[in-house]
C-alpha cells in the first residue's frame, strides 16, 4: 500500500490585457492589466477531482503586482478591452548552462524592449514567475 497525497493544484490562465494602460506604482511601467483565472482543484494522488472554485485577479503584466477581483468585477474589465491600444508581451527565460545562471525576461514586442523580471533564479523560481503571470509555455533561450 502506497501512500496517499492529496493536496490542491492551481491551475492559471492569462485571459488578456485590458483598460488603458496604467502606470504601475511598484514597477513604474505603464501597461494595460492582465486579467488572470486562477482555478484551484483538489488533487488526489496528483489527479485533478475536486473543484474548489475560480478566481480572478487583476495585475500589472510585469511585476505582476496583483489584486483578486471578483468574477463581475472581471468580466466588466474583460469587457472594456480598449482594442485601440494594442500590447503584446512574450515571456521567456534565458538560460546560461556553464554558469547555472537562469533570468526571466518579458519581451515587449511591440516596442523590443526587454525587460529583466527576475535573474539569477532556479527552475521552479521561473516556473512561479510564469504561473502567477497565467502564462502557459515560456520558451527557454540558451545563452
Ligand atoms: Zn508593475
Amino acid at each position: 500500500m502506497g501512500t496517499v497525497v492529496y493536496g490542491t493544484y492551481h491551475f492559471t490562465k492569462l485571459m488578456g490585457y485590458f483598460g488603458n494602460p496604467e502606470q504601475c506604482s511598484i514597477c513604474g511601467r505603464t501597461y494595460k492589466k492582465a486579467v488572470v483565472k486562477d482555478t484551484r482543484w483538489g488533487h488526489l494522488d496528483y489527479i485533478p477531482l475536486l473543484p474548489m472554485g475560480t478566481k480572478y485577479i487583476l495585475g500589472c503584466p510585469i511585476c505582476a503586482d496583483d489584486k483578486p477581483i471578483d468574477k463581475k468585477t472581471a468580466q466588466s474589465v474583460m469587457n472594456d478591452p480598449n482594442p485601440g491600444c494594442q500590447q503584446e508581451l512574450k515571456p521567456y527565460i534565458k538560460y546560461d548552462k556553464a554558469a547555472k545562471y537562469r533570468e526571466f525576461d518579458i519581451k515587449d514586442v511591440l516596442t523590443g524592449e526587454e525587460i529583466c523580471v527576475a535573474s539569477d533564479i532556479t527552475k521552479s523560481q521561473a516556473k512561479d514567475i510564469a504561473k502567477i503571470r497565467g502564462f502557459k509555455k515560456v520558451e527557454t533561450i540558451n545563452i
